[in-house]
């Protein structure tokens, strides 16, 4: 049997490919992303230097025993050897030795969380041969001090400041404010004192065999898919754990031997904005590190073809290439040694949500990709972001004329956030998690190990750094608003502040910081959100997304079953809410909950009055002045929504809802008695004082109505039934507003919903009677539009028998709220608090149901309803309107199950419209 392949030229691709069945997907899961695109681009013909992966099987199987699988060293060995004879170099060797760099290089990229090694194959006696051929002394001692270091806080876990303050410390005793001022006697001398800083921590010399070096190299970038900050950012990325990292050993090429090489990395388009213009830094004369790192001030990579002519023009060609490849942007890493140009890596560069919908658009409108393609390739985090806040010119302009203008910096990701100041990634954590603060954390710059303060503050500041620095692409990634490289605020960590020209903020003070443009602000600025209707590219894009949903034929079904994608309406109760919906591309309300109208002020002493009447006529009496205000309501939804429908639903709430609690009551009455009206009122014979009265008769109204579980009371049509004037008031306005309206020439289409039924001998209970007051108001109002009458499914009962139930309801609505309430029997109010947080960290539920719907039970009996409804009436209507309706899982879900719409709070409206088009195109039929 032959050996396992555990190891990957980089010209094996074509054949790998093959292997997985042509199936680029799988490549990047055994090569890890870094591995497959160095691989692509040997096959499209990039100068690459030349190299080999370990595979993420080794990696797998490293995690079981903590040792390479059998063959695996073996096959490095061999392939170092096709190297060494690709190069005509020699790994180890005095005469003209390989060096080859060691990284980490996952299926999905993790910018920074795992390690890299340069320069393996440097010892005492290659370094000397090195000076001789390149003839380059301090060169070759800087990259060797860059070896001991990272070898010695990478492979042997020395913390880095123990090498990191010797390097300072040369520069502090020479002067040097760089540390390309740095002589070869300097270096010289830091490489002796690294080797010392290794043999004392270690108790062993730095290995002078090239092979350990490598040996232990890729050991440690196993090892290190299992440290901290690459589990931390799995976490918050869903990345799964089992997938390993690959290692890439590639020849080592140098940007750092004078003043013909350099090295940079850079992004096909801005990743921050989308514009279509290469962005980027680059060095001359360093290694990639210093550009990632933010130490030194890089160059714009728009420069690089004055300090580089005709790599920069090579470049160029190849990045277009790239793109046109990929058919996406890129991020390209590249070294030019003694003019020649290398590229190191290239991958779907990270963006902003607001550079990502504008790339996608533009891509589509360049023909490289459909525009089916671009609405896939935006995410409804994406749509979210674009929704979130910002500060509004005029508050900037007026922070600025009270002097509350504080620094400014590279725009690294944008949103604005307003926060209190931590100055290390712990305490912003902590603060945030413990006291609910909103925090901003600032640093000089960041590192991988700050990921998870990054991720717990609204903002990032760092004073140092540039727009590819790591604090800029993480930021970027998780859409937390940033600045970086703020060089006027010096941080003075010992004090806990920052000051800039004498303006000191201390840690805990708040400051405000935009990240669109740069900016930061001491104090607090108002955040607003910005005008959904000003985002061109993405209106654009949801115009797409809607087309693609309304395309006939994409969902195959049964009879009188929809055909095209899902339509997005909204939850509104209010006019406003309907326009705001309509602007958001809403096509419907599928929930309009009237009691919310209830609650005005003017309005609730009414209701209060209806409820406490002794007899029907007095409740009547209290219903009529209800009445006009309803009918304006309804009025102004039927206007805001013209020609599209408008689902209202009659009263659900237990009556005591609009009743103060017996406590509060009780409160009362005693504090007016004891009062010195109450008294002397008491004492003058007059009785009790009126108000007194009222509140005893309104205790006993709420101890009368008092349940001991009231989401299972007397609500719903259950209220309907015991109550029935106050949805005969309600259907009277509704039909009168639409009369109103129709009556002025528009397109009024309400849908009446009944709620909670469980039994279809409920519906054929007060549906009649409410139908018979809908035609009345149209005969008196002598005219006919189109209306219908239905019900909320939100009782399991109402699930297995939706056959009989779509005998008399016309359309379905699912009320999942109360649908997962009375599934799982928890309380809708209680169980987040009390327990659910406990079962979703212990993995008993894999996440909240009340907010994602639970496919497999509610979700079950939502497709018996479905089905058995449609067997009844094949045109049945049916749509969702609890909050589930707005999570882009769940509408998937909705979509499969056969739903005409789902309906979402206003603001949710985007993101379902995209979520909708993406269920559409997931599940197109073949
Ligand atoms: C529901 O139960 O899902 C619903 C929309 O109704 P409410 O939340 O008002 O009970
Ligand atoms: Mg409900």
């Amino acid at each position: 049997m032959s050996q396992k392949q555990w190891v990957y030229l980089f010209n094996e691709i074509q054949k790998v490919e093959k292997n997985l069945n042509n199936d680029w997907d799988s490549v990047r899961g055994l090569l890890g992303g870094k591995g497959a695109n160095l691989g692509e681009m040997v096959r499209i013909g990039l100068p690459v230097p030349p190299g080999f992966v370990v595979s993420t099987e080794a990696c797998i199987r490293y995690q079981e025993k903590q040792q390479f699988p059998e063959g695996q060293w073996e096959q490095m060995l061999e392939c170092l050897n096709k190297v060494e004879k690709d190069t005509g170099k020699k790994f180890g060797s005095a005469k003209n030795p390989l060096l080859v760099s060691c990284r980490s290089g996952a299926k999905f990229s993790m910018p920074g969380m795992m390690d890299t090694v340069l320069n393996i194959g440097l010892n005492d006696e290659t370094a000397k041969s090195m000076i001789k051929l390149t003839n380059n002394e301090r060169f070759v001692y800087d990259s060797y001090r860059r070896l001991i270091q990272m070898f010695g806080s990478v492979v042997l876990e020395i913390p880095d400041e123990d090498f990191e303050k010797h390097l300072d410390g040369v520069k502090q005793v020479r002067g040097y404010k760089l540390d390309t001022e740095m002589t070869s006697t300097d270096l010289l001398g830091l490489i002796e004192v690294y080797k010392k800083v290794i043999l004392e921590k270690k108790g062993f010399e730095f290995p002078q065999d090239t092979l350990e070096q490598l040996k232990l190299a890729t050991e440690a970038v196993f090892k290190s898919w299992n440290g901290k900050r690459a589990v931390d950012y799995r976490r918050a990325t869903n990345i799964p754990d089992d997938l390993g990292t690959a290692v890439v050993i590639q020849t080592m090429v140098f940007g750092n031997m004078g003043e013909d090489s350099g090295t940079g990395v850079a992004f096909t388009r801005d990743p921050a904005t989308g514009e279509n213009k290469m962005y980027g830094d680059y060095l001359l004369n360093a290694q990639g590190e210093d550009v990632v790192a933010g130490i030194r001030n890089t160059e714009k990579i728009e420069h690089l073809g004055k300090d580089l002519p005709e790599a920069n023009q090579q470049f160029l060609e190849i990045v277009k290439k790239l793109e046109l490849h990929y058919r996406d942007m890129q991020d390209v890493e590249f070294t030019v040694e003694h003019g020649k140009l290398w590229m190191l890596q290239c991958r779907n560069g990270k963006r902003t949500a607001l550079a990502n919908v504008k790339i996608a658009i533009d891509l589509a409108n360049e023909g490289l990709i459909s525009r089916e393609e671009a609405v896939m390739r935006v995410t409804s985090a994406d749509v979210d972001t674009l929704l979130h806040p910002q500060f509004s010119a005029e508050d900037k302009k007026k922070a600025k004329n009270e002097g509350r203008y504080y620094a400014s910096g590279v725009n690294a990701s944008p949103g604005a956030a307003v926060g209190q100041v931590y100055f290390d990634a712990d305490t912003a954590e902590h603060r945030t998690k413990e006291f609910g603060e909103a925090t901003i954390m600032v640093r000089p710059f960041t590192k991988p190990d700050d990921v998870h303060g990054m991720l717990a503050a609204k903002g990032i500041l760092t004073s140092e750094g540039g727009a590819t620095s790591h604090a800029a692409v993480v930021a970027r990634q998780f859409g937390v608003p940033c600045i970086v490289g703020a060089s006027m605020v010096k941080i003075d960590q010992e004090k806990r502040e920052m000051n800039v020209n004498g303006v000191v903020v201390k840690e805990g003070e708040w400051v405000s910081i935009d990240g669109s443009t740069g900016e930061a602000f001491v104090g607090k600025l108002n955040l607003t959100t910005p005008k959904f209707e000003e985002q061109i590219d993405l209106l654009n894009l949801l115009n797409w997304a809607d087309q693609i949903s309304a395309t006939e034929g994409i969902r195959t079904s049964p009879e009188g079953w929809p055909s095209t994608g899902l339509q997005v309406w909204a939850n509104a109760d209010y006019p406003k809410d309907a326009e705001r919906a309509r602007t958001y591309g809403a096509v419907g309300i599928g929930l309009c909950r009237t009691e919310h109208m209830f609650f005005e002020p003017e309005r609730l002493p009414i209701v209060q009055r209806m409820i406490l009447a002794k007899t029907s006529e007095e409740r009547t009496a209290a219903l009529n002045v209800l009445l006009p205000y309803q009918r304006k309501d309804f009025e102004g939804l039927f206007e805001a929504m013209n020609g599209f429908p408008v689902i209202i639903r009659l009263i659900d709430p237990p009556l005591h809802e609009f009743l103060p609690t017996a406590e509060e009551l009780q409160a009362k009455i005693i504090a007016l008695r004891l009062s010195g009206a109450g008294l002397s009122s008491f004492v003058m014979g007059h009785g009790e004082l009126k108000e007194a009265t009222e509140l005893d008769l309104m205790l006993d109204a709420v101890n009368a109505l008092h349940e001991s579980n009231p989401m299972m009371g007397l609500r719903g049509v259950r209220l309907s039934i015991a109550m029935p004037e106050i949805v005969e008031m309600q259907v009277r306005a509704i039909f009168e507003a639409a009369a109103n309206i129709a009556n002025k020439g528009m397109t009024p289409k309400p849908e009446v919903m009944i709620p909670l039924t469980g039994h279809v001998n409920e519906l054929k209970w007060v549906q009649p009677r409410l139908e018979r007051i809908a035609k009345a108001v149209m005969d008196e109002k002598k005219v006919q539009f189109h209306y219908k009458f239905g019900t909320m499914i939100e009782i399991p009962r109402a699930t297995v028998t939706a056959a009989e139930i779509a005998e008399v309801a016309e359309f379905f609505s699912f009320g999942t709220n109360d649908l997962t309430q009375m599934t799982f029997g928890y309380s809708r109010d209680d169980a987040e608090r009390n327990f659910l947080v406990t079962y979703i960290d212990q993995g008993i539920l894999p996440k909240n149901p009340f907010q994602t719907l639970d496919q497999d039970g509610v979700g079950k009996l939502m497709e018996i309803a479905v089905r058995e409804g449609r067997k009844q009436r094949t045109s049945l209507e049916v749509g969702i309107c609890g909050e589930h309706g707005g999570d882009p899982d769940s509408i998937e879900f909705c979509h499969r199950v056969g739903n005409n719409y789902v309906s979402c709070s206003p603001f949710r409206v985007p993101i379902a419209r995209l979520a909708a088009a993406q269920a559409a195109v997931k599940n197109r039929v073949k």
